[in-house]
């Protein structure tokens, strides 16, 4: 497993492998890695020669900085799991680098960054957007992997590509959880043992509300009973929503012919937790 740290050393790498015609795939991270990073690692392995995961805390898309300062660090655990998933080449840059005479872009994202996370983390979507147009400059890959548990992130990643013109093709990876239901997440390394068997009900939550939409009930009651079932103890509820996944508006009625993502965001103690759920008829 190759480590860099410049772009140049990197982009010189990559330059002499893609003579060989292989193709590239990528995994954007900020680390403190996890078997949900490594489905990302997998999804690359298996369709593309060479796999480059990044690591990079990206400062700019934390609006508190707290959040940035406990944000979990564990490189060296990191490098470990990455060698022994066969991830041919890291890039752990420094901001200098990612950052030096960068101008800030602003690709039409159609009003995806302002709607669910985008009210309670402003200015988050912005720094998402100017890291991973940094990256893909930097590594041109083929194919982009992200994880369908930030599902706004990648849809507004998606929006970029297109509005952007970007050549490489983004590919959407399920959510890898825990035994209890609990999505994998670098946060879950903040609660405690009983936190994170506690945390399952979110995900049993989402499960029955995506239940009671097939089954036929108003989105509003299938909504107002998952917010009931939110009410715990130490934990804030910021909010439970139903969603159009392609716009992210709101929707007020799911019948046969729609496609729904539920999305939850609750605080569990100090830690802030996102998950969501795609329903539709089979
Ligand atoms: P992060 O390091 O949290 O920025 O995540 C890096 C990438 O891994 C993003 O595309 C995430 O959506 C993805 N990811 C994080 N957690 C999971 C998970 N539990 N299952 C699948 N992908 C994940």
């Amino acid at each position: 497993m190759k480590i860099f740290k410049h772009k140049s050393e990197l982009q010189n790498y990559l330059k002499h492998k893609k003579t060989k015609k292989g193709l590239v795939g990528f995994v954007p991270t900020m680390g403190a890695l996890h078997e949900g990073h490594m489905a990302l690692i997998q999804a690359s392995r298996e369709e593309n020669e060479l796999t480059v995961c990044s690591i990079f805390v990206n400062p700019t898309q934390f609006n508190d900085a707290v959040d940035f300062e406990k944000y979990p660090r564990t490189i060296g655990a990191d490098l470990i799991l990455l060698e022994r998933n066969h991830c041919d080449v890291v890039f752990i840059p420094d901001v200098d680098e990612m950052y030096q005479n960068h101008q800030s872009i602003h690709p039409d994202l159609d009003g995806l960054d302002t709607k669910l996370e985008g009210v309670f983390r402003p200015g988050h979507f912005d720094g998402v957007v100017q890291i991973v147009y940094l990256l893909l400059k930097a590594i041109q890959p083929d194919r982009l992997y992200m994880g369908l548990k930030d599902f706004q992130q990648q849809a507004i990643i998606r929006r970029m590509i297109k509005v952007l013109d970007m050549p490489v093709v983004l590919r959407s990876v399920e959510t890898l959880r825990e035994a209890n239901g609990l999505a994998m997440s670098s946060r879950n390394q903040r609660l405690t043992a009983d936190q994170r068997k506690a945390a399952g009900v979110i995900y049993k939550t989402l499960e029955k509300a995506g239940q009671n939409l097939l089954k036929g009930y108003a989105v509003q009651s299938v909504i107002d009973e998952a917010i009931a079932d939110l009410q715990i103890p130490n934990t804030k509820l910021e909010y439970f929503k139903v969603c159009d996944p392609d716009t992210l508006d709101e929707i007020k009625s799911f019948n046969d012919r729609t496609t729904a993502v539920i999305l939850v965001t609750i605080w569990w103690g100090d830690v802030r937790l996102i998950d969501n759920l795609l329903v539709k008829r089979n």
